[in-house]
């Protein structure tokens, strides 16, 4: 508590010496205080709304929350000194410095540009190689074509008709070549193009028997700075009135203002073999080659990226926070390992080293462990709750739904018991006496390991000593939620068998650390998957029959459609149509249904049966509980494949196989597009979740992976998630260097990279974890 009040008051202080400007925390004091504020309530009700304020209440607030916290506030000796070091030009300038009529402000101001800064990165969409001009003569008839030419004649002329004034020019290119350019109504274009002139020329060609014409779409003298012939030429994302051209000549503008501009990164570019800003921007705008433009770009991905972590590091206080400091024997981990009847495989071993280096550091672990349905995250998990149980401290579990916290009660139980570690089970349906009796053995610390839903999270749920929390399937938690239970601030754990692909893992959790199983324990027989469509779809149930005589089960799930109360009855109506079908091809067989509008306590009942064998085929929408072990389960059909995700329809291939049976999965395409194909042979050909999460994100583009659609996808310029690993594990490193050096980026040396940070906050997006 001492310590995190200490490192509550030094930002707020230093806030308060610097003008209560909002500029000391990068992304807004407010969202440090409620990440670090949380036993602080009085604190964070004091500054909430702080942005908002104005500065007089600013500084008032301040020196209230000091108080509370016990601090000194030290009053500014003047009003608004600068705490930042003069930064040359400036970036901030409004674009009127460029001399800009109002009309053209207000356009670019719908374009979300208002500062230098902005226009500077707004990066152009696309280039157009526009160094060697060709020969009029090679244009065909239609076509659109940037040519040189020279004036060699002039006129006005009047069409009788409809008394239209046409500029007819006579043009020679530099290959001999005679045109004729055009424009309709411009009778002022004949002023700017004087014989003997060179013009660089952009329009429609036209050819009529020997004659070739161009109606003339822009034209620029080709002297002075030519911007949008003879070099790579930058396209901009434009609006209606907002042209090309002069978005050319006013980003050129913006840059020859800054005859070296400002590098953030100053100090690193040489070690990390970067280019520097200056160059990176020049080049993205003005490419000199193709090679020069790939630096440019990787450097900016690199600055967006490092962005991002820093905000999403900073905002969380993520590296900063202190947890608890576990000791690890040799003793006690010869002592775990003797109890399994395996060895843990290599990646196993991996992950679990990251584990306990995190458990006994000092940080607080906030740790993400990724791998594939039974790769074997549950024991690694049992691993380290008996780490904190020999540390004396307790562990908990939290599972999304009762009948997988009573899963893994079982395992845990197996590992732990033989170890003599105490574990609870704590879920919704114990009865009123059982639940008093764990409550009070959590709250006097008889519990060692507690095993629960939400339960565990509900008010008068108190611990003795919590100090290591795990969670499994996160992506159901909301934030809130697991905040509750972090309220200790035990070291937490994360495991998720959505194989989400590193990039988007280290973007989408920024200050969750990153471990992947990509390996499954030896032994394993890949689930054998077969891709079926319309025509061929009954012999997914002749199979079916087969597996049922031998007295497997079947799982059979049809595409949830999207939430929405008639969507669930349209759903709900597909399910029950899809089971009677069943139950006529397969009259000897037993089968159920499980759909999204049961409770939870309805679901539960019916995957316990199907648990039992109590009958032989379940026809499901998606909500198969993902972890549930149906042992006997030995074929998953999935109808209308293509509805379905990759990445989930690997998951639900992972229900199936669980038992050390032989396993199949049966795709059935509900139409039969190339994408569609290609798409669903990915799973076809791979059982590897990671590859097929990249496939997944390659094909379809991160906003659309299932699950995650809502969650605030990273929204970046220049990065694309689903190849820049290398650079985001490398701009993420930077990024943690860095705040291990200089948590709030106060030190002179960062002084622009902290502006740099507040000026572009808003624009690099993020979502928030814990
Ligand atoms: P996950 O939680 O990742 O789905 P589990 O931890 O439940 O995976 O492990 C799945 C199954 O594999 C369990 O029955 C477990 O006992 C077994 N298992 C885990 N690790 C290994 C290993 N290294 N070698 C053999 N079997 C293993
Ligand atoms: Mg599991």
């Amino acid at each position: 508590m001492e310590e995190l009040r200490t490192r509550l008051l030094r930002p707020l202080e230093r806030e308060l010496a610097d003008g209560a400007r909002d500029r000391v925390v990068a992304g807004g004091l407010e969202k440090l205080v409620q990440n670090l504020a949380r036993p602080f309530p009085e604190v964070q009700r004091t500054l909430s709304g702080y942005r908002g304020m104005d500065l007089q209440t600013r500084l008032e607030r301040l020196k209230k929350a000091i108080a509370l916290l016990g601090g000194q506030a030290k009053v500014p000796s003047e009003p608004c000194p600068s705490a930042t070091p003069p930064l040359g030009p400036d970036l901030d300038a409004p674009l009127g410095v460029l001399e800009l009529g109002p009309g053209g402000r207000k356009k670019l101001a719908e374009l979300g540009l208002r500062s230098l800064r902005d226009l500077l990165h707004y990066y152009p969409r696309r280039y157009e190689d526009r160094r060697t001009l060709g020969s009029i003569r090679d244009a065909e008839d239609g076509s659109k074509a940037t040519v040189v030419g020279k004036v060699l004649s002039r006129e006005l002329v009047k069409t009788p008709k409809k008394g239209m004034q046409l500029v007819q020019v006579r043009f020679m290119d530099a290959w001999g070549w005679k045109f004729t350019g055009v424009w309709f109504n411009q009778p002022w274009v004949l002023k700017q193009v004087p014989e003997g002139a060179s013009l660089v020329l952009t329009g429609r060609v036209q050819r009529r028997g020997g004659a070739i014409s161009m109606v003339v779409e822009y034209f620029e003298d080709e002297g002075g700075e030519s911007l949008s012939t003879g070099r790579i030429v930058p396209v901009y994302g434009a609006k209606e009135g907002v042209g090309q051209a002069f978005l050319r000549r006013l980003v050129w503008r913006a840059l020859q203002a800054f005859p070296h501009l400002p590098d953030p990164l100053e100090a690193y570019v040489k070690d990390q073999g970067l280019p520097s800003l200056d160059f990176a921007l020049r080049q993205a705008h003005f490419p000199d080659t193709e090679e020069k433009l790939e630096q440019a770009l990787y450097r900016l991905k690199f600055d967006e990226y490092l962005l991002l972590e820093l905000k999403v590091m900073i905002t969380s206080g993520g590296s900063a926070l202190l947890g608890r400091m576990f000791k690890v024997t040799p003793g006690m981990l010869e002592r775990f390992r003797a109890t399994l009847p395996f060895q843990l495989t290599r990646a196993q071993e991996r992950v679990l080293g990251e584990i306990l280096s995190d458990m006994q550091s000092e940080r607080q672990m906030a740790r993400l462990v990724q791998g594939d349905v039974g790769s074997g995250k549950t024991v690694l998990a049992a691993a380290a709750l008996y780490i904190a149980a020999e540390n004396g401290a307790q562990g908990a579990l939290m599972a999304p739904t009762e009948i997988l916290a009573k899963q893994h009660f079982e395992n845990l139980t197996r590992y732990l018991y033989p170890l003599g570690v105490r574990v609870d089970l704590l879920v919704g349906s114990l009865s009123q006496g059982e639940k008093k009796t764990v409550l009070e053995r959590l709250r006097t610390g008889q519990t060692q390991v507690v095993v629960g839903t939400h339960a565990l999270i509900q008010d008068g749920v108190e611990f003795h000593d919590l100090g290591l929390a795990v969670i499994d399937e996160e992506h159901r938690f909301g934030v809130l939620q697991r905040r509750r239970l972090l309220g200790q601030r035990p070291d937490v754990l994360v495991m998720s068998a959505t194989p989400i692909p590193r990039s988007l893992a280290l973007t989408m959790y920024g200050d969750l650390e990153v471990s992947q199983i990509d390996e499954l324990p030896p032994g394993r027989i890949p689930v054998r998957t077969k891709l079926l469509t319309q025509k061929t779809r009954l012999q997914a149930y002749a199979f079916a029959r087969q597996e049922i005589q031998k007295g497997h089960q079947v799982f059979v799930v049809t595409p949830m459609i999207e939430e929405g109360a008639s969507e669930a009855t349209l759903e709900l109506a597909a399910a029950t149509r899809l089971r009677e079908e069943l139950e006529s091809l397969l009259p000897e067989a037993r089968i159920d249904l499980l759909h999204g509008r049961m409770k939870p306590e309805e679901k539960d009942a019916v995957m316990e049966r199907f648990r039992r064998g109590e009958f032989d085929l379940l026809v499901s929408t998606t909500v198969i509980e993902v972890g549930v072990d149906i042992p006997r389960a030995t074929l998953m059909v999935i109808e209308n494949a293509e509805r379905f995700g990759l990445a989930q329809l690997h998951q639900l291939r992972g229900r199936v196989g669980r038992g050390g049976l032989e396993a199949y999965c049966i795709l059935i395409a509900g139409e039969t597009s190339k994408r569609t194909l290609e798409r669903l042979r990915v799973i076809e050909g791979s059982n590897d979740g990671f590859y097929i999460a990249e496939q997944d994100l390659r094909l379809r583009g991160p906003g659309e992976l299932r699950g995650l659609r809502q969650s605030g996808m990273p929204d970046l310029r220049l990065g694309d998630l689903a190849s820049d690993q290398e650079i985001i594990e490398r701009s993420r490193a930077l990024a943690q260097a860095i705040l291990e050096t200089d948590p709030y980026l106060d030190k002179p040396e960062h002084a622009l990279l902290k502006r740099e940070l507040q000026a572009r906050a808003e624009a690099v997006g993020f979502r928030e974890v814990i």
